[in-house]
């Protein structure tokens, strides 16, 4: 294990390794010499890699403040070509007689900047969106421009959603109704006659095929999505009655987002193609096959079936789908349907990195003082003499006697009995003999079973200037994995061992769940932060699904937003930056008013200087800090000046 390297003979490959750049990053990051991590161009991977300390300079220059969630154009660009290129390659190795078609669904990732750079990127393979509510089909019909491109319409829509779909389609796009409940039906029939245009219509089919892995409510029997086998029969029946059974064009099922096991992809699509071949033989003049999302991110780089990661590559995926319709289909002799994926996680997760600064440290080590020696009470003089016998055989009982006495300490503290000082001189030994403890474990074959977590119990906390609920959402609410690591320092042994806390006020703001020499740990190796030098964390693969489910707690705003753009000549600019929310915006999203708030602090000092108790020039200060804050940024402004 890499803890065991000395420092001296540490170097970036360690760090490589135990950070995991090589299993995660889909390699788009690695670590040159003088330790700082670079993002390589995707499109030029022989060109020299940019810095994240280049960026983290440029982003100062310009006071751009921590955090910041930094964008890469290319790797969003990257994203959407190897998916596009490996479904072609496949299909040609195959010999399927169709094309791919992708298509973004803006759930995963709203931001108006991400949804057009897919369309622009996706341009030239023709990637569409897919919409899930009347609000994204707007975004998808202001920003696509193709119209070979896709417009999948699924969720559940009403007749203003079907109209904005028909007029789509009299624009030219190929706008597809997915029917997720017959309700729909009546509505397409009766608006597409009424405006003279002929629907594309797909059925979304509740799978049984039951999948492993997080988000898998999907699929089953009590899946929400979906029609039941009847409802199928019924919507082909009305279709018929109407002589429309020609626009029922496309089969739509979603297994679940993050499917870990490639098994279970293969199953589900046996079962949708079944259902595409009998929908077929009812007459329905069936040409595409949307196997929606799924595709996963392999989170935390182990390439295992676990719900955190996957354990398949792309090409793997694209394989097994490409010949399963094919080995299904071709014996019923039915013809090669377009095939469509929705994959939204593995489009945008890699492209966004969440950047912020440690502010503090909390370690918990005993405190020199000098006054110790000087404080003299039996319970201290036991916990002294436990040095005395702390050897390898009596270290459980050393461990059990420390806790004994640091306990009747605090019970004497609570009745008076002990004052403070002596309390946190006990309280000073205890942890003295617990780092003891942990060094004698070091050096033992068998830990005991009570000690196991005692190194962990005593890591650092580092203070990240961030707020989880902001921006890491999932890591709270299902307690999702991002590979964290310092973006520098990279060639110096990281000697301290930590969980990360965030400035909310909320004990659950913090993580303890990192991946760390290809493991799952509660705790992540870090470097000491020296004499309040700057310390810079990413948190990585944060793309998808983080940046609108994250909620104001503690009125934590929006962070600022950078996309960098690595250019062919190797040059690299700040394309594009969304300064985050002011004080005054979070205050407004709460239904403040800040002109009536900066109206009434007026009045309140104003009252004071008419009552003498500050002069006008204090006054005018106060207004000044208040006004000024209101327009700042809601995270911590660092300033040097305040060392303790
Ligand atoms: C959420 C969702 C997706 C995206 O799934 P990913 O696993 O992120 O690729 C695709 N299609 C539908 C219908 C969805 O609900």
């Amino acid at each position: 294990m890499s803890s065991n390297i000395p420092q001296q003979q540490w170097t970036i490959h360690d760090s490589k390794s135990l950070y995991g750049v090589d299993s995660w990053g889909n390699d788009y990051f690695d670590i040159i010499d003088n330790g700082d991590l670079v993002i390589k161009n995707p499109l030029n991977p022989n060109h020299s890699a940019l810095p994240f300390a280049d960026i983290i300079k440029g982003l100062q220059e310009r006071e751009m403040q921590m955090p910041v969630l930094l964008r890469i154009e290319n790797i969003l660009d990257h994203s959407i070509s190897q998916i596009n290129q490996t479904f072609r390659d496949v299909i040609d190795k195959v010999g399927y007689n169709n094309v791919y078609r992708g298509v973004y669904p803006i759930k995963v990732n709203q931001q108006a900047q991400i949804v057009e750079e897919i369309a622009d990127f996706g341009d030239r393979y023709n990637h569409g969106l897919e919409v899930g509510s009347k609000a994204e089909m707007i975004a998808a019909l202001s920003t696509l421009k193709n119209t070979d491109s896709l417009l999948i319409c699924n969720g559940y829509k009403d007749q203003e959603f079907i109209e904005l779909g028909l007029q789509a389609t009299k624009l030219g796009f190929l706008c597809f109704f997915v029917i997720e409940t017959p309700s729909e039906l009546p509505i397409i029939i009766e608006r597409s006659k009424a405006l003279n245009v002929k629907p594309l219509i797909g059925v979304r089919i509740k799978m049984t095929s039951k999948v492993s892995g997080y988000w898998n409510s999907t699929s089953g029997d009590r899946s929400v999505f979906g029609l039941t086998t009847a409802q199928v029969i019924q919507v082909i029946d009305r279709l018929k009655e109407h002589n429309m059974l020609d626009c029922l064009k496309l089969l739509h099922c979603h297994l679940g987002s993050q499917i870990p096991n490639i098994r279970d992809i293969r199953g589900g699509v046996v079962e949708a193609c079944r259902y595409y071949v009998d929908l077929s033989k009812e007459g329905a003049a069936l040409e595409y096959i949307d196997l929606g999302g799924g595709l996963a991110v392999d989170y935390t780089g182990e390439k295992s079936n676990g719900g955190q990661s996957r354990n398949y590559s792309l090409n793997e995926y694209c394989e097994d789908i490409v010949e399963a319709i094919k080995e299904t289909l071709d014996p019923e002799n039915i013809a090669h349907p377009t095939i469509i994926t929705e994959s939204g996680r593995a489009t945008v997760a890699y492209s966004s990195v969440l950047l912020f600064d440690i502010l503090d440290v909390t370690k918990f080590e005993p405190v020199p003082s000098s006054q110790s020696k000087h404080i003299e009470h039996d319970l201290i003089d036991s916990m002294r003499e436990i040095f005395e016998y702390l050897n390898p055989k009596r270290v459980q009982e050393c461990y059990n006697d420390a806790h004994f006495y640091r306990d009747e300490v605090r019970e004497l503290f609570k009745r008076g009995q002990i004052d403070l000082r002596t309390r946190s001189v006990a309280e000073n030994l205890y942890l003295e003999i617990l780092q003891k403890i942990k060094l004698v474990l070091d050096s033992m074959e068998k830990i005991p079973v009570d000690l196991e977590n005692l190194p962990d119990s005593l890591a650092d906390i580092y203070y990240g200037n961030f707020s989880l609920f902001q921006s890491l959402p999932d890591s709270w609410a299902i307690d999702q994995i991002f590979p964290i690591m310092p973006v520098h320092r990279l060639d110096e042994k990281p000697e301290r061992k930590a969980i990360i806390a965030d400035i909310t006020c909320d004990c659950d703001g913090k993580i303890d769940s990192f991946i760390a020499d290809q493991k799952i740990r509660p705790v992540l190796p870090l470097h000491e932060q020296k004499n309040n030098d700057e310390y810079y964390l990413g948190v990585f693969l944060v793309g998808a699904y983080q940046e609108t489910l994250g909620d104001l707690h503690n009125l934590f705003g929006d962070t600022n937003v950078v996309s960098v753009k690595i250019n062919p000549d190797n040059s690299y600019e700040f394309a594009k930056e969304i300064h985050g929310d002011s004080i005054s915006d979070v205050l407004s999203y709460v239904e403040y008013n800040p002109k009536e708030m900066q109206l009434k602090f007026r009045n309140l000092v104003e009252s004071a200087v008419k009552s003498g108790r500050i002069t006008v020039k204090e006054r005018q200060r106060m207004i000044n800090t208040f006004n000024e804050s209101m327009r700042g940024y809601t995270y911590y402004e660092r300033d040097s000046k305040y060392a303790f």
